[in-house]
């Protein structure tokens, strides 16, 4: 199986359009060595010709174009099978706007992320009234079949993230995926949100291959010191890199042939190639994402 990174960064991309922290400003004016990258999403494949999307970023469309894999053959067969979402964030499906000219989309989500969609953002009834939408229900712990030798398992990723547009049970807002070959039985996890790693997440790696992680803030205060926000990195759904219950802590020391940060917020200071916490990152064992990384498992 094939994972290709389409985006490694968080929501506003690296660099995000107002943002002057200092990494947004090495990025644009070249004074570390550091790489630009489009906002958060995957694409994987057992057979290097029908591909699974994994969230829809507002960066699809130069995502698709630069990935070959994703550009369609002769008239408008797209090799895109099917696009599913981790949550309802507009970093991970405002894209789904962007495949409007689509003949058809098939789209798994689970039911709080599709209603979110429909009566909060509005982003799948707009999708809609373009293109018709097949919704394939997902529910935590079933095995489904995507066809293309490529099955998923969701699971549910507890989070205390404030629901911005609707109220109701918490379960199924943010999900993970494990995605298996079924001819060699290899998986990959894409975990790109990720509040806290329980006992029931951290039961979802066992065996994996490979690991794509939530690296979104290294620190849990990232955007209170650097005076951009108010809010923690936990308070905002996902887990600090750093410290002693941080995720490099947690994780560099699991069986894992290959775990990679994702979802990299432009504050992180991993993203400057010559910082000491990429050198930690990489010391540990585990990997930053750049777009177009691809990782055959
Ligand atoms: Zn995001
Ligand atoms: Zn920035």
């Amino acid at each position: 199986m094939w994972v290709r990174v389409l985006g490694s960064a968080a929501g506003g991309g690296f660099p995000q359009w107002n943002c002057g922290c200092p990494n947004c400003r090495a990025v644009r004016d070249g004074s570390r060595p550091c790489l630009p990258r489009t906002q958060s999403a995957i694409a994987v494949s057992a057979d290097y010709q029908r591909w699974f999307l994994l969230n829809a970023s507002p960066d699809i469309r130069t995502q698709i174009e630069s990935f070959p894999a994703l550009r369609p053959g002769e008239g408008r067969v797209t090799p895109l099978r099917a696009v599913l979402l981790t949550d309802a964030e507009i970093d991970h499906t405002l894209g789904l706007l962007l495949l409007r000219e689509g003949r058809s989309l098939e789209l798994h989500a689970t039911a709080p992320v599709r209603e979110t969609l429909c009566d909060g953002t509005a982003i799948l009834r707009t999708l809609e009234a373009y293109c018709p939408v097949t919704w394939r229900p997902v529910v935590p712990g079933d095995e489904v079949s995507l066809g293309g030798g490529v099955s998923y398992r969701a699971f549910d990723v507890p989070t205390t993230k404030p629901q911005r547009f609707r109220a109701g049970p918490e379960e199924g807002r943010v999900v993970g995926y494990r995605l298996t070959d079924t001819a060699t039985g290899r998986a990959v996890v894409y975990l790109p949100g990720v509040q806290d790693l329980t006992a029931s997440v951290r039961a979802q790696l066992d065996g994996c291959a490979c690991l794509l992680v939530d690296g979104t803030c290294w620190w849990d205060d990232e955007l209170i010191r650097l005076g951009l926000g108010e809010k923690t990195a936990r308070a905002m759904g996902h887990l600090p890199i750093d410290g002693p219950a941080g995720s490099l802590e947690q994780l560099s020391s699991l069986p894992i042939e290959r775990k990679i940060y994702v979802h990299i917020n432009n504050t992180n200071p991993i993203l400057l190639d010559d910082a000491p916490e990429r050198r930690a990152v990489e010391r540990r064992g585990m990997e930053v994402a750049a777009d177009g990384l691809e990782v055959q498992i």
